[in-house]
């Protein structure tokens, strides 16, 4: 099974990516990780992507469809879950083209509905807990940064819903709710 989660930054992706990997063997696919991942380990794509993914603008198509493409010819377990993948129209053309490649199809795409105010609350405070762990938050996981990601979810990535709601396989689903009952939305979209 197939699936990809949508929603904008802050909306619980991660976290429910997560417990899908655990509780369904699926391979969770997060760009941002990915290129997270890239930027630390210092590669020349990583400090290529390195300022606009601070400043929370999109990096190019070309790139996360390149990571993408990678990762769909290893071990598929029990499915993969795209995690902020596809953020524009052009990736979720390329997705298709990539899935029907590979012999796959897509089963679901679930929107995770949250709003803005929740979204800032949430990312903010995740900043500041990292710190009182003793780490550090994510360069983009400040005020400027969100407004600019939000920004970008809106005009390029929130045109998907429309995308996948013509294709039928949209399911949006609140994710206002707590973490458990977010889950067991999931689970009954799954199935
Ligand atoms: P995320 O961890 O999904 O919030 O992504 C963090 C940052 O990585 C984003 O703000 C973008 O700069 C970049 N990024 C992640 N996924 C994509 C994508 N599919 N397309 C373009 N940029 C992406």
């Amino acid at each position: 099974m197939n699936i990809i989660l949508l929603g904008p930054p802050g909306a619980g992706k991660g976290t429910q990516a997560g417990r899908l990997v655990e509780k369904r063997n699926m391979i969770q696919l997060s760009t941002g990780d990915m290129l997270r991942a890239a930027k630390t380990s210092g590669t020349e794509m990583g400090k290529k992507v390195a300022e606009v993914m601070d400043r929370g603008e999109l990096v190019t198509d070309e790139i996360v469809i390149g990571l993408i493409r990678e990762r769909l010819e290893g071990d598929k377990k029990g499915g993969f879950i795209f995690d902020g993948f596809p953020r524009t129209l052009a990736q979720a053309d390329a997705l298709a083209d990539l899935l029907d490649e590979f012999g796959e199809k897509l089963d679901a795409v679930i929107e995770m509905q949250v709003n803005d105010e929740v979204l800032v609350e949430r990312i903010l405070n995740r900043a500041k807990e990292a710190v009182a762990n003793g780490g550090t938050a994510r360069a983009d996981d400040n005020e400027e940064s969100l407004k600019v990601r939000l920004m970008a979810y809106y005009k390029q990535t929130s045109p998907l819903i429309g995308y996948y709601h013509a294709k039928g396989n949209l399911t949006s689903i609140d994710g206002l709710a707590s973490m458990d009952e977010v889950e067991a939305s999931i689970a009954s979209v799954l199935g």
